[in-house]
């Protein structure tokens, strides 16, 4: 669940900035002047938080509830400025502010930058925004969008309206902003890498029905996590190129790692078809707040589909003595899809406090909330619920949760996008 904690963060820091920009405006600057600059700040700034964003660095991850949150939160930062960006190009006077020398300002590249810089932005938001490019082809130019900000910083350095705003608060505000979003990016491109880094070995690949379980060996010291928390997978070998996240399905207990892997496009068939034991992989992390031990003692866990990872994960860490009393709903097309099947019902029989509800679609069996309230022993607002699996089922499900009296905080999901 995205915490509202980062959200009003980002909304104090616009305050503060539209507060000096339209507080202390620079005498003769026209209504429209100030306006539209304000405009392009926001955008600035906002492009600047979400350059922050994707740093991936811990302490924001408390902030907005989860890396997979912030990353959206990233997208939508990234989004609104484009669009500001549009609305400050159009608003924003043609003509030199009065006072202005035109020779001089002819040396500045103020117009050409922020021409370059909107050009290049509106090209990479189309290949950003479009879900049907891989991945792998998706992810440069989406970090060229760092040469747009780059531009942009150019462009109103030397923007004759603000040009003298670099000594103005608002001005020093957007600087100091600059300093931070070229050092996040510079972290996020070259250092973030070399931090988070661990070392494994492929100690076995086994070959499950509908998915395929890696167990990797630490080469050096344990990966310390907690149970729901995900990771970025890079295999060591030529023509595997980026990481891609994964949540571990193995508890904190064990040593070993272990993903559980279901093919939806190239890189994941290749890891089933292509993969070999004894291969060197780094793994980056743990990430995401999907953390149930916090929450309420009445708990649903409702998967669908792979989405059963993060649980696989807790049930396996989970104590017979454990205060919680957990019903996990498994919502699957049949039962050969559902994974570690026979290892849950035998679970299920060993923790007292912990009930297995398997919903099958081919039978009619949907995860819905009419049907759960007769499967659940207690009033149906008188749980936490976690979910995990296809963005249209979690989004469909907490929205009828939250029609049925749930309250909101009682809500967690956790999305298997980023995009
Ligand atoms: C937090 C999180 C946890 C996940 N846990 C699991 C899990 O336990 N088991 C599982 O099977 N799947 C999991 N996934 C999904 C998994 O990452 C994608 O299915 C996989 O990366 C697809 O790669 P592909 O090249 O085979 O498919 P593609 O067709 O290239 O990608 C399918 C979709 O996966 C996403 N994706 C692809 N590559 C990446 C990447 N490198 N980084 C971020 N997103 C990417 C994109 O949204 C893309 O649209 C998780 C995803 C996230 C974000």
């Amino acid at each position: 669940m995205l915490r509202r904690t980062g959200v009003i963060l980002i909304i104090a820091i616009l305050a503060v900035f539209l507060g000096l920009h339209f507080g202390l405006a620079p005498d003769g600057h026209d209504p429209r002047t100030v306006g539209t600059t304000a405009i392009g700040g926001v955008a600035f700034l906002l492009m600047t938080m979400s350059i922050m964003l994707s740093t991936r660095i811990q302490a924001a991850e408390t902030l907005f509830g989860g890396l997979d949150r912030m990353y959206q939160v990233h997208k939508v930062s990234g989004v609104t400025a484009g669009v500001l960006v549009l609305a400050h190009f159009f608003g924003v006077p043609k003509e030199l502010p009065v006072g202005t020398d035109p020779e001089v300002m002819a040396l500045f590249p103020s117009a050409p930058l922020g021409m370059f810089a909107l050009v290049l932005l509106v090209v990479s938001l189309a290949i950003t925004l479009n879900r049907k490019i891989p991945y792998h082809q998706w992810r440069l130019p989406h970090k060229a969008m760092g040469l747009v900000y780059f531009l942009i910083i150019g462009h109103f350095m030397t923007a004759p309206s603000v040009f003298f705003e670099r000594f103005n608060p608002s001005g020093l505000f957007l600087i100091g902003a600059a300093c931070l979003g070229v050092l996040s990016y510079l972290y996020a491109m070259f250092g973030m890498n070399k931090k988070t880094g661990h070392n494994f070995t492929i100690e076995a690949i086994n070959h499950l029905d509908r998915a395929t379980e890696i167990v990797l060996s630490p080469v050096a010291g344990r990966f310390d996590f907690k149970p729901g928390q995900f990771a970025f997978v890079e295999v060591q070998a030529k023509g595997w190129n980026e990481p891609h996240p994964f949540t571990i399905s193995s508890p904190p207990s064990e040593s070993n790692l272990h993903f559980t892997i279901k093919v939806l496009g190239d890189w994941t068939r290749k890891i089933r078809e292509e993969l070999t034991v004894g291969g060197e992989v780094i793994v980056r992390g743990p990430y995401g707040r999907f953390d149930a031990t916090a929450a309420g003692n009445r708990q649903v866990w409702l998967a669908g589909g792979i989405g059963i990872t993060p649980f696989l994960s807790k049930l396996r860490a989970m104590k017979a003595d454990d205060p919680r009393e957990v019903v996990l709903v498994y919502g699957v097309r049949e039962i050969g899809e559902a994974l570690f099947h026979a290892e849950l019902q035998s679970l299920s029989k060993k923790l007292p406090n912990f009930k297995l509800v398997t919903l099958q679609s081919n039978k009619g069996e949907f995860a819905r909330v009419d049907i759960m309230k007769t499967r659940l022993g207690q009033p149906i607002a008188s749980y936490d619920y976690f979910l995990c699996g296809p963005r249209p089922m979690v989004d469909g499900i907490m929205k009828d949760l939250r029609k049925a009296g749930v309250a909101r905080h009682k809500l967690h999901s956790e999305a298997f996008e980023f995009r």
